[in-house]
């Protein structure tokens, strides 16, 4: 059964703030029967909005999360394809960064929510609703590459602002050797 589920379209101001939007991501994994489900999740800017001080402000990206669960674990598959909206560390202007991984959690039933690594992690046996938030917004800083670039076209060739490199190389300031600072003040002494 394949659950669509649009945060995208709705104010948050509409949901009451950051809790009820969360609650989006709230699964309730105290009624889920043992076996396979299916969720659909669509991530866009009013999910980023509740992450200001983060360098993602825009973005669409599909999420379609399977979870397996058995007596003593689920196992979460996340899979996001989608863009974000990134800034060119070449060129500076905004551009759409395709994004797309697969990540594995497994939530396993213990005493206590503990991490006990990247990919595993223990909830008490009492827990009635998982909120997957969290990871989800934490998966998505991972996809973000160390180069953010304009991506190449067809031909190979470099989609950056070329009015705005030009502009940018004007603006450059030269720079000055510190050894040249040192004998400025050699001279006046
Ligand atoms: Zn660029």
């Amino acid at each position: 059964m394949v659950k669509q589920i649009f945060i995208s379209n709705f104010a948050p101001q509409f949901f009451g703030g950051v809790e009820k939007n969360n609650e989006m991501f709230n699964i309730p994994v105290k009624g889920l029967a043992l076996g396979k489900h299916h969720y659909h999740f669509v991530v866009e800017d009013a999910f980023f909005e509740h992450y200001p001080d983060a360098e993602i402000h825009h973005g669409k990206i599909d999420l379609s999360l399977e979870i397996e669960k058995e007596s003593r674990l689920m196992a979460l598959q996340f899979h996001f394809d989608g863009s974000l909206q990134l800034v060119c560390d070449r060129c500076l202007e905004e551009y759409l960064q395709p994004v797309k991984n697969d990540f594995r959690l497994i939530v396993k039933y213990g005493e206590k929510e503990e991490e006990i690594s990247e990919e595993l992690i223990t909830v008490p046996f009492e827990t009635s609703r998982f909120n997957i938030a969290p990871y989800v917004y934490e998966y998505i800083r991972l996809m973000i590459p160390i180069k953010r670039v304009h991506p190449d076209d067809a031909f190979g060739n470099s989609t950056c602002n070329v009015e705005m490199l030009k502009k940018l190389e004007v603006y450059e300031k030269p720079v000055t050797d510190p050894r040249w600072n040192a004998l400025k003040d050699l001279k006046i002494k």
